[in-house]
């Protein structure tokens, strides 16, 4: 990566004011250990501002009642909360229509909805199912329960030196059985951005649809369902600075409504007799039961909040700190980045020669200094890699320059302590 000098930011209408942004996230103002707190574990999730924690409270103590069921009032408020966030997510991503929006607790649970509804309905024994070698835990495990229970075959994109995907003999994935694709988008543990849209693309031409997994894209990079031309796309709201709890599955409307429901219970149905049911329409096929209200209207929230500010200017940002962060851990001895893709977004994963993970992360936590460290529940990537664990450190759009100096000062001195 060449490293590009931190030049102004704008956000098109300001400058990009980190440290006003700042202030619109009240956990950063603490100490930990007597120390300012440094947040850079945003991967894992990310702080949540002023305007997300006042929505759920609001909702609370002004609006809480169940959606859609009810002709009072203050269901009616509700309601309408509720499927307003959803057309805030809807525009957010681009998709056709909010009825392809579905609210589910996260990234795990959209996969999981597609992996069994569709894996149920539509995959048999001897197909085969596309994943790569840097999938979350999340995007393959699901995948492996529903081929032990159908007999499916799983085919890995391998992964290169530098954290890339091996695409150059992509077509040659693809035979007559293959049937699905489930892809990851940003590496939670790498940082890369994969080029999902020549997999898409290599994909149509088979007939494959393609799932995207894109819990590390929303927040770093624009989503447009439709130029992508992905059939599905799972994300969490906890990434995206909403709460956690709230997630979205896309799909595209003519596979949605060909799928059978994932989960059976209220506000699925149609019509329920003893013998037999019919179901709602979408989205409300796939949302069973009374759905985190308060969370889906809280990530509207974010998504307001994260449009104000402009996901350029944020994504110009972060990717500033994470080029000079690159830079300054490459001058630090026996460091070693992993995952040194041309794409990187958001991440940056690195190990010592003899200190463990564990060491520096726990090290780093009495700065007061946040960072994530061991598998990141990608456990065959970090086989790939011949490693157990990494310390990684992730920025997000409140980060500064200042927070990485003071990471790097607190690695020099891991370095000191543990030779
Ligand atoms: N996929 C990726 C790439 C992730 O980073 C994560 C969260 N670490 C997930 C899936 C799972 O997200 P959640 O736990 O919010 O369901």
């Amino acid at each position: 990566m060449s490293v590009k000098t931190l030049t102004p930011l704008t956000t098109g209408v300001d400058e990009y004011n980190v440290e006003k942004i700042r202030k619109d996230f009240p956990i950063l103002a603490q100490t930990i250990h007597g120390k300012p707190l440094v947040y850079l574990d945003n991967a894992a999730t990310a702080q949540k501002p002023q305007a997300v924690i006042d929505s759920i409270v609001e909702y609370y103590t002004s609006m809480n009642a169940n959606v859609h069921r009810g002709v009072h009032h203050l269901s009616e408020v509700s309601t309408k909360a509720f499927e307003d966030a959803r057309i805030k997510i809807k525009e957010f991503i681009n998709a056709k229509s909010e009825s392809e929006v579905i609210f589910t607790r996260g990234t795990t649970e959209a996969i999981n909805l597609v992996a069994a509804s569709y894996g149920r309905a539509f995959l048999k024994e001897g197909d085969e199912i596309i994943l790569t070698g840097m999938e979350h835990h999340s995007n393959l495990v699901p995948w492996q329960l529903i081929a032990k229970e159908k007999q499916l075959k799983i085919k890995i994109i391998p992964v290169d030196d530098n954290g890339e995907l091996v695409l150059d003999d992509l077509e040659n994935f693809f035979t007559e059985k293959t049937k699905f694709a489930a892809i990851n988008y940003v590496s939670n543990s790498l940082g890369t951005i994969n080029d999902v849209k020549k997999i898409i693309d290599t994909s149509h031409l088979h007939s494959v649809p393609v799932l995207l997994d894109a819990a590390q894209t929303v927040n770093h990079l624009e989503i447009d369902v439709q130029k992508l031309d992905c059939d599905f796309l799972a994300f969490s709201g906890h990434k995206l600075y909403g709460p956690t709890g709230i997630g979205i599955l896309y799909g595209k409307k003519s596979l949605l409504d060909s799928m059978p429901p994932y989960m059976g219970g209220g506000d699925m149905i149609a019509k329920v007799t003893y013998s037999e049911s019919t179901y709602n329409e979408l989205p409300h096929k796939f949302e069973a039961g009374t759905s985190n209200i308060a969370d889906a209207i809280a990530l509207g929230a974010a998504i307001d909040y994260v449009k104000q500010i402009g996901l350029e200017a944020i994504a110009h940002h972060e990717n500033c700190l994470l080029e000079y962060a690159t830079a300054e851990l490459l001058n630090l001895e026996g460091l070693k980045i992993i995952g040194t893709a041309k794409n990187k977004c958001g991440v940056i994963s690195f190990v010592f020669d003899t200190i463990h993970p564990h060491d520096v992360g726990t090290f780093l936590d009495f700065e007061g200094i946040a960072v994530r460290t061991g598998h990141h529940c990608t456990q065959p990537l970090m086989h790939r890699f011949g490693i157990p664990a990494t310390t990684r450190a992730s920025f997000a759009m409140y980060n500064t320059k200042n927070e990485v100096d003071i990471l790097i000062n607190g690695l020099k001195r891991v370095i000191k302590v543990f030779k």
